[in-house]
C-alpha cells in the first residue's frame, strides 16, 4: 500500500475518521441457528433440504439463512464451498409462493454454467413444492426462453445478459419480483457487468429485496452497496481467514514458461488420483495446451468461453458425471461451480488478481473436503505468489515428492 503524508491537526483527524468508515463489519447479534428444524421452514422445503442430504446447516446457512427469509437485505460472505449457493436456493424455495405463477426471485450469475447449476439445486431441493425454475442464460434459444417464462415459472437463475434481454422484450415479467440475489456478488458489481446489473436493477420493484453473496467481497465493492441496499445484515470475512485448512496449498519453481508443459505431464498420475482442474490465463492458452497434452497422449478435456454452448454443456456434463477427469479450462471455470470429486486445481498460470485465486483453489476441498491447489510459478511470478500468500496470511510450500499422497 502507497504511504500518504497526513498533514497534522484537523485533516489528520478527518483522514483517519475517513479510513475507519472503510472497515466493514459483521453486524452484531447474529444468532447462529443450528438445526434446519428450527428455522420455521415450510413442510416441503425441510423434506427437500433432507433429501437432497443436508443434515446440518453449514456456519454461513446458520447465520445468513434466517435474516434472509425474514425479507432483510443481507451481504453474505463466507469461504468458498461452504454453502452460500445452496442457501440461496433453499431460501428461494421458502420465499416464493408456488400457488401463484409469477416470477418472485430472480438470481444471476456471472456464467451460464453456475446459473445452470443453481437451477438445478432450486429443482431439487423445491421438488416437494413443485417449484417452477428457469435457466435464463446466453447460448440458449430465445424462443425456448420466451416459451418457458410465458408458461409461468416462480424462479428465474440468469446471466446477465440473457435476462436483461427478456425483460426489455417483455417475456420476463418483474412486477413479482419480490428478491433479486446477486451470487459471486463481487464479480457481477465489478467493471465488466455492473452497468448490465443496473439496468437489470432499473426494473425491479421499488420494495426490492436484495442479497448478495461471494467468498470475496472488497473494500470497493463493499462501498457501492449503500446505493441499492438498505441497512443491510453484514456477515464477512477476514480475509486471513478466507482460505481453507483442508486445501493444502504448493508451488513449483518453474523458472521458463517452456518448463511447464513437462511440469505438467509429470504430474499428470496425480491429476487423475480423482478429478483436477487446470487453469490458463486465455483461451488461446486452453486450446494450446489442450492440443499439446493430446499430442503426447494424455487424456484431457477442455472448456472455455468461446467454444458453442452445446459442447460447453456436453463437456461440463462428462466431467460431472466423471467421465472426464482433467479439465483445462479459463476463469470461466473459477467462480461457484461445484463438483465434489475436484481435488487438485493447478494454476499453470498464476490469476490475474487476489480475488481470482481464492475462487480458483475453492474449486477442490468443497464443503470440507481435502483439496490441493498447484502454482507454476516462473521466477517473475514468485513476487506474485509471496503477495498472494502475504494478503490472505497463508502458506504456500514448494511441493512436495509425495504430492499424491496429499489428495
Ligand atoms: P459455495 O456457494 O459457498 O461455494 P455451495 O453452495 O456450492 O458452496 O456448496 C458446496 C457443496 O456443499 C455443494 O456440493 C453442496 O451440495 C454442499 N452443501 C451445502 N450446504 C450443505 C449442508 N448444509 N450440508 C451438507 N452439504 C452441503
Ligand atoms: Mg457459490
Amino acid at each position: 500500500m502507497a504511504t500518504t503524508v497526513v498533514p497534522a491537526g484537523r485533516s489528520a483527524r478527518r483522514a483517519a475518521a475517513e479510513d475507519e468508515k472503510l472497515v466493514f463489519e459483521t453486524t452484531e447479534g447474529i444468532e447462529p441457528v443450528a438445526s434446519f428444524d428450527e428455522m420455521g421452514l415450510k413442510d416441503g422445503v425441510l423434506r427437500g433440504i433432507y433429501n437432497y442430504g443436508f443434515e446440518k446447516p453449514s456456519a454461513i446457512q446458520q447465520r445468513a439463512l434466517m435474516p434472509i427469509i425474514k425479507g432483510r437485505d443481507v451481504i453474505a460472505q463466507a469461504q468458498s464451498g461452504t454453502g452460500k449457493t445452496s442457501m440461496i436456493a433453499l431460501t428461494v424455495c421458502q420465499l416464493v409462493d408456488t400457488a401463484s405463477r409469477e416470477i418472485q426471485a430472480l438470481i444471476l450469475s456471472p456464467t451460464r454454467e453456475l446459473a445452470e447449476q443453481t437451477q438445478r439445486v432450486i429443482t431439487a431441493i423445491g421438488e416437494n413444492i413443485n417449484i417452477q425454475v428457469h435457466a435464463c442464460i446466453g447460448g440458449k434459444s430465445v424462443g425456448e426462453d420466451i416459451r418457458k417464462l410465458e408458461n409461468g415459472v416462480h424462479v428465474v437463475s440468469g446471466t446477465p445478459g440473457r435476462v436483461c434481454d427478456m425483460i426489455k422484450r417483455r417475456s420476463l415479467r418483474t412486477r413479482a419480483i419480490r428478491v433479486l440475489v446477486l451470487d459471486e456478488s463481487d464479480e457481477m458489481l465489478s467493471r465488466g457487468f455492473k452497468d448490465q446489473i443496473y439496468d437489470v436493477y432499473r426494473y425491479l420493484p421499488p420494495e426490492l429485496q436484495v442479497v448478495l453473496i461471494s467468498a470475496t467481497l472488497p473494500n470497493e465493492i463493499l462501498e457501492m452497496t449503500g446505493k441499492f441496499m438498505t441497512d443491510p445484515v453484514k456477515i464477512l470475512v477476514k480475509r486471513d481467514e478466507l482460505t481453507l485448512e483442508g486445501i493444502k496449498q504448493f508451488f513449483v519453481a518453474v523458472e521458463k514458461e517452456d518448463w511447464k508443459f513437462e511440469t505438467l505431464t509429470d504430474l499428470y498420475d496425480t491429476l487423475t488420483i480423482t478429478q483436477a482442474v487446470i487453469f490458463c490465463n486465455t483461451k488461446r492458452k486452453v486450446d494450446w495446451l489442450t492440443a499439446k497434452m493430446v499430442e503426447f497422449n494424455f487424456t484431457v478435456s477442455s472448456m472455455h468461453g468461446d467454444m458453442p454452448q452445446r459442447e460447453r454443456d456436453a463437456i461440463m456434463s462428462n466431467f460431472r458425471l466423471g467421465e472426464t477427469r482433467v479439465l483445462i479450462t479459463t476463469d470461466v471455470w473459477a467462480r461457484g461451480l461445484d463438483v465434489q470429486q475436484v481435488s487438485l486445481v493447478i494454476n499453470y498460470d498464476l490469476p490475474n488478481n487476489r480475488e481470482l485465486y481464492i475462487h480458483r483453489i475453492g474449486r477442490s476441498g468443497r464443503f470440507g473436503r481435502k483439496g490441493v491447489a498447484i502454482n507454476f510459478v516462473k521466477s517473475d511470478d514468485i513476487r506474485i505468489l509471496r503477495d498472494i500468500e502475504q494478503y490472505y496470511s497463508t502458506q504456500i510450500d514448494e511441493m512436495p515428492m509425495n504430492i499424491g499422497d496429499l489428495i
